[in-house]
């Protein structure tokens, strides 16, 4: 039972964790995925960029090299080309919007020959540009670098057609992070705490129901034993004598084995109310019902028949046993004294009735108990009697049967 316990308990923390891991986790990993999806997203937008300036620049620099047709790029000189690309920078100023991002023309030894802007962009984008980022857009086309002496960088670079030039685009990562990140940079982390406070709710409200389904199934099997048991003597009620006896008696048939039903009475007990009074008539039942649950197995059956009746199941008890059984009980009644508050000890004594189970239902058993008892009332109380089928009469004392239990003359078989 415990270790069942310690497993469902297992078993409970183990689904909570899933679920916690599941509230959690899917939200950080729409956030990475969002995140990366995002640094996709840019780097597409900047090779885009990247291209179109590499036209732009491409038409242009066609534009200003038409007028010396027959010209070729590589033939004119490095003051006929600064010349001709000088205002390159303006267009690229245009097509390039990205805040803090540089543009520029280089050449196939990564030298820059144009680049965007007015003199301060210029400048910074000539300071920018390093020898190691200019050879790096000369192969790739995108990609991050992070120079010595300047911040990581994000560049895209492309050929400008009918040159060996490439335009090149960069901007330090923060920004480019910072552009990622924007209004909609908020999305995930809301998600992430939403999911992750939902999470917590869905845990406590698991728990919750949990905990209030044990409560309930706590609270019935308690209901469930209070429904069984007599609240004056707290031992078993007639609703669990009748199931008990039931039950024992389906084991008998199936075992084919002995049972046998005690039926125990106080004696004058009417009697005992009208000189002592009801209350003393309660703590007297509850004195009986403890001595009778004294002398008992675990495996008998004891409960309160109705008022000062009390019935008593022996599984695999026989005649003799039953008989013995009986005897010990009422002897140890008898010989108990009962105290009163105000009024010393009083003794009280009862008379049983047996009957041994042969193939009778539930019913018989007990009428033939019952039989029983009468007689052991009728012959003077504070006796056991035996119900026998062979006899007609119940109560014959035989002496054989007596010397054999080992009863002291009360008892008749
Ligand atoms: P007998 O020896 O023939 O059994 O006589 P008796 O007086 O014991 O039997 P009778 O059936 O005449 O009386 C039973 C009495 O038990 C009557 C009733 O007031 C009393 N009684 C039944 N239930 C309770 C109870 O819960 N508390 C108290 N104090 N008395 C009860
Ligand atoms: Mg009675
Ligand atoms: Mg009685």
């Amino acid at each position: 039972m415990r270790a069942w316990l310690l497993g469902a308990r297992g078993a409970r923390n183990a689904a909570l964790l899933i679920l916690w891991a599941v509230c959690v986790g899917a939200p950080a990993v729409l956030l990475a995925q969002s995140q990366s999806s995002n640094m996709r997203g840019l780097e597409q937008r900047f090779g885009l960029r990247a291209s179109i300036t590499a036209s732009f620049a491409s038409a242009f620099v066609q534009e200003r090299l038409d007028p010396q047709r027959g010209q070729t790029v590589d033939r004119l000189s490095q003051a006929e080309i600064l010349k001709a690309v000088a205002p390159l920078g303006r267009y690229l100023d245009n097509v390039v919007t990205l805040a803090g991002a540089g543009t520029y023309v280089v050449d196939s030894s990564g030298m820059v020959i144009a680049s965007n802007g007015s003199g301060h962009a210029s400048s910074h984008a000539l300071r920018a540009i390093d020898h190691a980022l200019a050879s790096a857009a000369a192969h790739a086309n995108e990609g991050s670098l992070s120079s010595r002496g300047h911040e990581e960088s994000w560049f895209a670079s492309r050929p400008i057609a009918g040159t060996p030039w490439r335009v090149v685009i960069t901007a330090p990562s923060r920004l480019l992070f910072e552009a990622v990140r924007g209004p909609a940079r908020w999305v995930p982390w809301t998600l992430f705490v939403g999911f992750g406070l939902l999470g917590l709710a869905a845990l406590a409200m698991f728990d919750r129901l949990i905990a209030s389904r044990q409560r309930l199934t706590t609270l019935n099997r308690e209901l469930d034993r209070v429904a069984r048991i007599d609240s004056l003597t707290e031992i078993h009620n007639r609703r669990h004598l009748e199931e008990a006896l039931r039950a024992a008696l389906g084991a008998a048939r199936r075992h084919s084995s002995n049972l046998a039903l005690l039926i125990v009475d106080i004696d004058h007990f009417k009697q005992f109310n009208d000189s002592h009074g009801h209350l003393a008539g309660d703590r007297a039942l509850c004195h009986v019902a403890a001595r009778l649950a004294d002398s008992l197995r675990v495996e008998d059956v004891l409960g309160r028949w109705g008022g000062e009746e009390f019935i008593i199941v022996l599984p695999g008890a026989d005649a003799e046993r039953a008989a013995m059984v009986a005897e010990r009980l009422r002897t140890h009644i008898a010989s108990s004294s009962l105290e009163l508050p105000g009024e010393g000890s009083s003794a009280l004594t009862v008379t049983i009735g047996v009957s041994c189970w042969s193939g009778q239902d539930a019913e018989d058993l007990v009428n033939q108990a019952d039989t029983a008892l009468y007689a052991g009332k009728a012959d003077g109380r504070n006796l056991v009697r035996l119900y026998r089928d062979d006899a007609a009469a119940v109560g014959e004392v035989q002496a054989d049967d007596i010397a054999r239990i080992g009863g002291n003359g009360r008892t008749s078989l």
